[in-house]
């Protein structure tokens, strides 16, 4: 098997082999680009290693070939006496995992080649001792886990000794004492003297990066990012090019696009007389790369040229790694550049007005994800604003408020109507309440799967989790950080985005993107490049996706945001919240009828209230189709809680009054108490238990169809029945609906359809004889995940998912992103018998899941007709809806 591969023989596509770096890496040797020369060691090898425990057979005799074909080339040995070969040692997995993973530089100095590079040029002595004293630091360090702090400690006396802040001032003497010391850092720690053997150095290097594959912070990052875990990291070994031989030499990083904001420019560092990790180490200030025109003209233009090559030859933001040695420019690695959400959408709306891409190829370079972050207010920082600590943005969002150390406090000053930010080490089951009452959530431990990180999404609440520098002590009320004490009530403003804490109030300013999608931003007038590029970019979306996008809007303004946003009907409108606040008396005197002509009373004195709900619904959506779901959870959630009526009524009785109301109400609750409610008496079980609710609401809709006609306002209803499980369950109800919709029609030119819910795992098993009785099919992937997977939505995302993230059990909730090879399986059934029985049935989904950026593409692939989702995630539905499609 082939382990090793020269840079010429690989390129950009072969990353899974080769890794990202070395890909790249090849890509540009075979451009013609200064490379310096030198070889991959593949992601196979890697995980040979990582599986035995042993370098694959033939590995060693593989890479000393490639090794002696380098020193060919470079006409130097490696760890020679007289003139060394030096070489870096680099990992580089397919995804770039930044600053997880190790890099060895000056691999073959030692005691002797340390004179021959000295020799190489007139003074450089200073120059050679530096390099060796680097590699005894950065060997020590990642291949042999000596405590980076000793070195540094040490380079800090020996500036310290000179009296410099600088490590420029340190001369050749002083470097070799270093290096000394540094020898006696690495025994002391390794009980071995540094190897002086240049392939012990070289084995020893590779080996170690292979290692450094399952470091912990590396296994979290991947975790976190959702990168898999037997991916393993290719190795490549570089001939070394110097930065730091003197003022002519230096290192840098250049974007080849501001990659914050997507400007076209020049955006990068350069340091002179640096070596690597240098520039971004912080060692000594850097110059903007702007600078290096002046400093070395040529280099400057040879560089400014090969990014303008690589950004062709990648049609895409590139970022670049390079050093001049000596005035001759080296490229060390480039790649794809990660960039800001904003930046991308600038970036490929540029992209397409440079010819580089078509408006296809820019769908694929934004998401949905960064459309949503582009869509939350932000925070305004061109101010005196620092952060004070850095977590994970784990729900994005910009939160400010009072900050508090409990949830019952949360609760407390949230219903005095104050802004609050529960801040805990970490949260459990007990926080749900304050989370709820919090505009934002901080904890100091945790990543982007703990507890708070979790149910902060799935409630869509702002979460920086995991920001370590906090020091939280609750029974005080009060956390440190940065030598400032920070109590209960002080006001803290937190960006879910970025994970950044501030202290105080940061102002912030609404998103011009919504500002846009709400129609307040003319994008053909304004300056602004972003809501110029997500303009477009929708538009194309638009026109290619195959999905409509409704939303979920149970009021008019609601109904008529999502409009703006693009929404293109109402795919679920509940009606429960029709029946609470004022209302709520007529449900209880519905629930507690003992006589028909009670209940009828009460039915009648609701249906002229639900009716003009729906009148404003129809209006607001203008003839786009509105899918009304007939009443849905329990009837006892309408009704006072068993446990304080109870008392209620106890006390009452204790003072003598009256009680008779109230205990004939007592009463109706007791009988009503279910142990599972999600899997009681609700949904269709409800129409069918209780006579004329049902009736009513279809009346109501039905009327209020007609009478939007009659006012020259078309309306199309689509009545949806909930938690069907089985054909007879529709048929009944249907049965009922069908009579009164053709009395209440009579002459008028409305049509009503009849569907139902998808959301028990009988019905999507059952489908082909649900189709019968239904014109329309709604999947509630909600109830679907809940009852596929006997989850109680309610209870286990805080409870446990967190643990469930963890072991890998999933990668995402599957209330967040629907569960494809399970629950999407019942949706696939559902679809395909269900247009088996019925062609041309509307199928479409209203649960969380339909703005959800994978989901959308699963459905996509089912071929629903429509998702939909709250009227915030329309946009995204829509642009995943055109990614999905072309
Ligand atoms: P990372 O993946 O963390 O960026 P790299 O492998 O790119 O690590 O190396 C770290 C630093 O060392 C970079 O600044 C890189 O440019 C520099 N470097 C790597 N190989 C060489 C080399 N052969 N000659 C000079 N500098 C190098
Ligand atoms: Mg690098
Ligand atoms: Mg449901």
């Amino acid at each position: 098997r082939k382990y090793v591969y020269d840079f010429a023989e690989g390129n950009k596509d072969l990353k899974d082999l080769l890794g990202g770096k070395g890909a790249n890496l090849a890509e540009m040797t075979n451009l013609g680009l200064p490379v310096p020369p030198g070889f991959t060691i593949t992601t196979e090898a890697c995980q040979a290693y990582l599986a035995s425990g042993r370098e694959p057979a033939g590995l060693g005799d593989q890479i000393a070939d490639h090794l002696a074909a380098l020193e060919r080339e470079m006409g130097r040995r490696l760890g020679d006496p007289d003139d060394p070969l030096l070489v870096s040692v680099r990992s580089g997995a397919k995804f770039s995992m930044p600053g997880m993973m190790e890099t060895v530089l000056n691999v073959g100095l030692n005691d002797r080649s340390v004179a021959g590079l000295a020799a190489r040029a007139s003074d450089n002595q200073r120059f050679a001792w530096d390099s060796y004293r680097r590699l005894i630091q950065m060997f020590g360090k990642t291949v042999c886990d000596v405590p980076g702090e000793e070195f540094e400690h040490a380079l800090d006396e020996a500036k310290q000794a000179r009296g410099t802040t600088s490590d420029l001032d340190l001369d050749a003497d002083d470097l070799r004492g270093l290096v000394d010391t540094y020898k006696k850092i690495f025994n002391k720690h390794t009980g071995r003297e540094f190897p002086q053997d240049p392939r012990e150095q070289l084995d020893l290097a590779i080996r170690a990066v292979f290692d450094s594959w399952n470091a912990e912070r590396a296994v979290i990052y991947r975790r976190q990012e959702r990168i898999p875990a037997d991916l393993g990291t290719a190795v490549n070994v570089v001939a070394m090019v110097f930065g730091n031989l003197g003022p002519d030499s230096g290192t840098g990083v250049a974007f080849t696009r501001d990659p914050a904001s997507g400007a076209q420019g020049i955006y990068g560092d350069y340091l002179a007389n640096a070596q690597g990790e240098d520039v971004v180490a912080g060692i000594r200030n850097t110059v903007p790369l702007q600078e290096l025109e002046r400093i070395d003209k040529p280099a400057y233009d040879e560089l400014l040229d090969y990014m303008a090559r690589l950004e062709r030859h990648y049609t895409d933001l590139c970022d670049i790694e390079f050093t001049i040695e000596r005035g001759k420019l080296w490229m060390l690695q480039t790649r794809v550049g990660k960039r800001t959400a904003a930046a991308a959408f600038v970036i490929a709306g540029q992209l397409v007005d440079e010819g580089l891409i078509d408006l296809d190829e820019a769908l694929h370079r934004v998401n949905g994800a960064q459309l949503a972050q582009l869509m939350f207010p932000r925070f305004q920082l061109d101010h005196e604003f620092q952060p004070v600590a850095t977590g994970i943005g784990a729900s994005p969002g910009a939160a400010v408020g009072k900050v508090v150390f409990t949830s019952a406090r949360a609760v407390e000053l949230a219903g005095q109507g104050e802004d609050v930010i529960l801040v805990r080490r970490e949260t459990n089951p007990d926080d749900l309440n304050g989370m709820i009452a919090a505009r934002g959530i901080l904890t100091s431990r945790g990543g982007k799967t703990s507890h708070a990180a979790v149910v902060a999404r799935g409630m869509g609440k702002t979460c920086v989790s995991g920001a370590d520098e906090l020091d939280i002590d609750v029974p005080k009320r009060r956390f440190a950080v940065g030598g400032r004490t920070v109590a209960e009530g002080d006001v803290v403003s937190i960006d879910g985005t970025t994970g950044k804490v501030y202290l105080g109030e940061v102002p912030a300013t609404p998103s011009e993107v919504v500002q846009y999608f709400e129609g307040e931003l003319d994008p053909a007038a304004t300056g602004d490049a972003l809501v110029k590029a997500v303009h477009r970019i929708m538009t194309h979306a638009d026109a290619k996706r195959r999905l409509a996008v409704r939303t979920n809007a149970d009021t008019a303004a609601d109904a008529a945001r999502a409009r703006r946003f693009g929404a293109e009907g109402i795919g679920l409108c509940r009606t429960e919240h029709m029946f609470l606040g004022d209302r709520r008396e007529l449900v209880e005197r519905l629930i507690l009828a003992r006589e028909a002509t009670e209940r009828e009373d009460a039915l009648a004195a609701l249906l002229p209230l639900q009716r003009a709900d729906f009148v404003e619904i129809f209006r607001a959506m203008d003839g786009q189709p509105v899918t009304v779901r007939l009443i849905d959870p329990p009837l006892h959630e309408f009704l006072p809680p068993l446990e304080q009526l109870a008392v209620d009524v106890a006390v009452a009785q204790e003072r003598g009054e009256d009680v008779a109301k109230e205990e004939a109400l007592l009463a109706a609750v007791r009988r009503m108490h279910e142990e599972n409610p999600m899997l009681g008496l609700r949904g269709v079980r409800l129409g069918l238990v209780i006579p004329g609710l049902f009736a009513m609401q279809v009346r109501a809709i039905t009327e209020a169809a007609v009478e939007c006609v009659r006012q020259g306002v078309p309306a199309c209803p689509e009545i949806m029945v909930p938690l069907v499980g089985a054909v007879q369950e529709l048929e009944t109800v249907r049965a009922e609906a069908e009579r009164i919709i053709a009395e209440v029609v009579g002459g008028n030119e409305v049509e009503v359809l009849i569907g139902t819910m998808i959301e028990v795992p009988r019905a999507a098993l059952t489908a082909g004889q649900i189709a019968e009785a239904a014109e329309f099919f709604s999947f509630g992937t909600n109830d679907l995940t809940q009852m596929g997977w006997g989850f109680s939505r309610d209870d286990v995302e805080g409870a446990f998912f967190w643990r469930y993230l963890e072991l890998g059990i999933f990668g995402i909730s599957p209330f967040e992103s629907i569960d494809a090879d399970g629950i999407g399986r019942l949706v696939r059934i559902a679809a395909e018998e269900g247009r088996a029985a019925r062609p041309g049935l509307k199928l479409g989904v209203c649960g969380e899941h339909g703005g959800d950026p994978d989901s959308v593409h699963f459905f996509d692939a089912v071929g629903l007709d429509y998702v939909s989702c709250s009227p915030f995630r329309v946009p995204v539905a829509r642009l995943e809806a055109g990614r999905a499609a072309v």
